[in-house]
């Protein structure tokens, strides 16, 4: 509903009261006004009602820089975003002149750029910093104090309020709006400033993602300033940072370096709250954790969120602000959000969104959908709606930022110890509820892959949850479990967080939707057995304490007579060891073969020992990589091929490069080759000159999106270097990056296949081979409407255990996060084939998460394996490398490569073990 004019009449004089009243409060008449500024952001804001008196004026004192001190503007200046450089800068100046504010270092980016902390408080705070820090460790952990010490400390603490700006680069206003409300909290001499600054303690992440900060803000002076309204809108950047794009607020497992910075400095300061500034909707929503709610986090967290959504909602309406609303928007029940760091540890998220224009125009929004309201109408969430229309300037959106900002903190200054309270209350709940909540531990036992099993326990150690080593054998309920079983007990600080990561989900009503994935069960993901324990008697168990776990690898006995078996249960560090071996020729195993004892299972390594240095290199490797190898006397008769390695490239769009980003990032992790190519070099054409295998990850979500891409815009946007733009350019280069690769791009893929290329499709790219004809017999359908499958993990079952893509894995059937890729259909008779995996489908295939109408997808394929000319085309409707997440599926793509060229039809079942290269 558009606020009528009558309204707004209506509202105006109680504006002006407040207006009169509040000018007395929030400004005291002693202190200098910087009258430029307040005649500035007069003139910026677009609206006199998209303004507060908290922040229509800003103080001028005497040797401390306000920021137009040191940037040459003031915030919410049109036409204006700063570099992280020049943001460092002005918050290195203001704590070089003010004693209430200190800066510190928490790492560097992937390209080099630092990352910082700001913090804000009195003199006295910030002089006694490392004491409130340790207060609040303290009460991060109940369990070595009791009740009488925590009240002394609640006594004495004071809250850390935390702010971040910056995690997405395309929302440009957090970052400029944090510096205003630094130097605020700084200088200023008002009473509800004077209370936070007493009473809290601020901290400032100024820019999550300084990488991508950069970047944006070279793409819209190069590009974005000379926009004039969404409809002459030049988009964004093809990269944010190095490997990531809007998706680093769900990197659940912290695998970019910018959320570890942040979530080992959390780990060391325990700010109960935790508040993440983004935009999107109009003009502010904040987050008061709707359902579906998280049900293992502690209760008192959803009374707090909409007690603090409520306060801002409520005082910004009273300043005459339109349009705050809360509730309805975000939902509480993934644990990935980068803010949930704060809740996932017994603190507080909070999050905004905010209207912003993308960069710093200031133009004519449309608000509401061409038909319905959007987020228009009124609601009991949303009493005092945004307009439908709208002039918005990038002030605008600092006003609304910072006014709720102040409220919440001026929440925090009158509610200190409520506040710090809860916090301890939440950390004390914790430990209790695992102390009398079933299940009161996990238990994941040594299995032949360690290298899977470090990766899950380090996970797990990331996120400061303990865990320990069973120093002799445990006998429970659930049986009996080995020495050196790694044990993790809930009754500890962050219990509640083993508990929402091991578990399964179990998604509490399927007609509700979620924001992104309803399941994520590490032991599924990471493909690692983890048992859930019932039996009490585990938090008595015996262990030692965990740190960081490295499994060393182990070269069974000494030189080789005639060849070395690195033993493949299916680690994914076996890509890694070829890699590192490059200069050595490696066999693999076709069959399993018995040398003594041993067993050797199919697609392990064998490496003939009269290779120079072999012995050595293998060692070396062997137990960097935490695998297995023995000695064999004699060759093995097992019919074996080459694993020869492929010229690699990765194939990806302009426009969709997200989810390229995380398959980059794990090739690069396990140092495996490859080569980026764009549209730009598949139109050079002769592709199978220069590659054996080309690999297109996820995105675009279909075949025709994937080939036209990027509509062009009204003049052409080069992604090149240049003195003015260094940060553009990288990780590809382009002179237009709209357009997409065209059918000249699509017929080149089909001469790639034709000469004897392998082509490979991950998650919705899958659509491409079938709707181009690259696979003429297949199709690619959708599922119906009524289906919804937000990133549940499912059943797959492997149809054809000899085909080398499953070389390591030793069930008929396994977990595999749902990607909504294609419904494939392969031609009755060429279905026992090609394929290779396919979904059971049904409810009880779904084994974490939500699925709605899991018969859609009953039998379908989940990867195919077509000949296609002299090549063939390997589909995947499963997405196998997925935000660092699901490890247990990395190695199907890791065995495709390995085994590019050895992947054979078998025509008949009956002769599959006759046929040797
Ligand atoms: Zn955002």
């Amino acid at each position: 509903m558009r606020l009528s004019p009558s309204f707004r009449h209506r509202l105006s004089p109680i504006c002006i009261l407040i207006l009169a009243v509040t000018s007395s409060v929030f400004a005291q008449q002693k202190q200098q006004m910087d009258e430029d500024f307040a005649k500035s952001v007069k003139e910026w804001t677009t609206r006199p009602e998209f303004i507060s008196p908290l922040v229509d004026h800003l103080p001028k004192v005497a040797g401390v820089p306000s920021p137009k001190d040191v940037l040459g503007y003031h915030i919410g200046t049109p036409k204006k975003l700063t570099r992280t450089t020049e943001i460092y800068k002005y918050y290195r100046e203001l704590a070089a002149k003010s004693p209430r504010v200190k800066v510190i270092n928490i790492g560097q980016t992937d390209e080099g750029r630092e990352c910082l902390i700001v913090i804000v408080a009195n003199e006295d705070t910030i002089k006694n910093i490392e004491m409130y820090r340790g207060y609040l460790a303290q009460l991060a952990d109940p369990r070595r104090i009791t009740e009488a010490q925590a009240q002394e400390i609640i006594a004495k603490a004071k809250p850390i309020y935390h702010l971040s700006g910056g995690l997405h680069s395309a929302e440009t206003g957090p970052p400029e709006m944090l510096m205003e409300l630094a130097y605020r909290l700084a200088v200023e001499d008002a009473p509800i400033i004077n209370a936070i600054r007493d009473n809290v303690i601020v901290t400032i992440t100024p820019v999550v993602e300084p990488d991508g900060r950069d970047r944006y803000v070279d793409w819209y002076y190069r590009y974005k300033i000379d926009e004039t309204g969404e409809q002459d809108s030049m988009g964004g950047p093809p990269y944010w940072g190095k490997y990531i794009f809007h998706d680093n607020n769900r990197d659940i497992n912290y695998s970019q370096v910018t959320m570890r910075n942040l979530l080992e400095w959390y780990l060391q300061w325990h700010p109960p709250i935790m508040h993440d500034l983004h935009e999107s909707v109009p003009f502010m929503y904040t987050f008061s954790g709707q359902a579906p709610q998280q049900p293992a986090l502690d209760p008192i967290l959803y009374g707090e969120l909409p007690w603090f959504a409520n306060f801002e909602m409520s005082q910004m309406i009273k300043y005459g602000m339109p349009g705050v609303w809360t509730h309805g928007f975000v939902d509480m029940w993934s644990p990935g959000y980068l803010a949930f760091m704060s809740s996932n540890h017994n603190g507080m998220i909070r999050m905004y969104e905010t209207f912003g224009n993308g960069g710093a125009n200031t133009m004519k929004r449309k608000v509401a959908p061409p038909e319905g309201a959007g987020q228009t109408s009124r609601e009991w969430y949303r009493p005092s709606p945004p307009y439908k229309e709208v002039e918005w300037s990038m002030r605008n959106n600092t006003n609304y930022m910072q006014t709720g900002v102040l409220s919440a903190l001026q929440l925090t200054s009158q509610f200190p110890k409520v506040v710090i309270e809860n916090f301890y209350k939440k950390s004390r709940n914790s430990v209790e509820d695992g102390k009398t909540n079933a299940p009161y531990g996990f238990i994941i036992t040594p299995q032949a892959d360690m290298t899977r099993v470090a990766t899950l326990v380090n996970l797990l150690r990331l996120q400061g949850i303990e865990v320990g080593k069973a120093t002799g054998e445990i006998k429970l309920k659930e049986g009996a479990f080995p020495a050196g079983s790694f044990v993790i007990k809930r009754d500890q600080p962050y219990g509640r967080l083993a508990k929402i990561l091991l578990e399964k989900q179990n998604f509490p009503d399927p007609n509700l939707r979620t924001y992104d994935d309803t399941g994520w069960t590490m032991g599924l993901m990471i493909g690692t057995e983890v048992k859930e324990i019932a039996d009490k008697a585990i938090l008595d168990a015996p262990v030692a304490t965990v740190g960081k776990l490295e499994i060393k690898g182990e070269m069974k006995s000494g030189e080789a007579a005639a060849a070395y078996a690195i033993i493949n249960h299916g680690s994914n560090n076996l890509i890694t060891l070829r890699f590192r071996l490059k200069d050595l020729k490696v066999q693999a195993n076709e069959q399993a073969f018995k040398s003594g004892d041993a067993e050797i299972p199919a697609g392990s390594f064998i490496i003939a020992a009269n290779q120079p240095d072999a012995h050595n290199k293998v060692k070396a490797a062997v137990e960097s990589l935490g695998l297995n190898a023995i000695a064999l006397s004699s060759t093995p008769n097992a019919p074996m091929h080459e694993v020869d390695l492929p010229r690699l490239a990765v194939y990806s769009t302009w426009g969709n490069t997200q989810e390229v980003g995380w398959v980059r990032h794990a090739l690069d992790k396990f140092e495996v080759k490859y080569d980026l190519i764009y549209k730009e070099r598949v139109k050079q054409g002769a592709l199978r000159d220069a590659y054996d295998m080309i690999l297109i990850p996820n995105q675009s979500g279909s075949g025709k999106r994937l080939v036209f891409d990027r509509e062009p815009a009204r003049k052409p946007l080069a992604y090149t270097k240049s003195d003015q733009f260094k940060s553009h350019g990288v990780y590809g280069e382009s002179e237009d990056i709209t357009g997409g690769m065209g059918l000249q791009g699509a017929l080149e893929f089909e001469k790639f296949v034709n000469a004897g290329g392998l082509l490979v499709t991950l998650g919705a790219a899958s659509f491409f081979p079938p709707e181009f004809g690259l696979t003429r017999k297949i199709d690619a359908g959708r599922t119906s409407a009524q289906f919804y499958a937000p990133g549940p993990i499912v059943e797959a079952e492997i149809l054809q255990p000899q085909h080398p893509i499953f070389y390591g894995y030793t069930k008929k059937t396994l977990p595999v996060r749902y990607a909504n890729g294609p419904l494939l259909n392969v031609p009755e008779r060429d279905r026992e084939q090609q394929i290779l995996m396919r979904f059971p489908g049904g409810e009880k295939s779904v084994m974490s998460g939500l699925m709605r109408n899991p018969n859609e997808i009953r039998n379908r394929p989940a990867i195919v394996d077509v000949p296609a000319g002299k090549g063939r085309v390997i589909l995947f409707a499963t997405n196998p490398c997925y935000r660092w997440q699901n490890h247990g599926e990395f190695a199907m793509l890791f065995n495709t490569i390995l085994h590019h060229n050895d992947i054979r039809t078998i025509e008949k079942k009956a002769t599959q073990t006759a046929e040797v290269k």
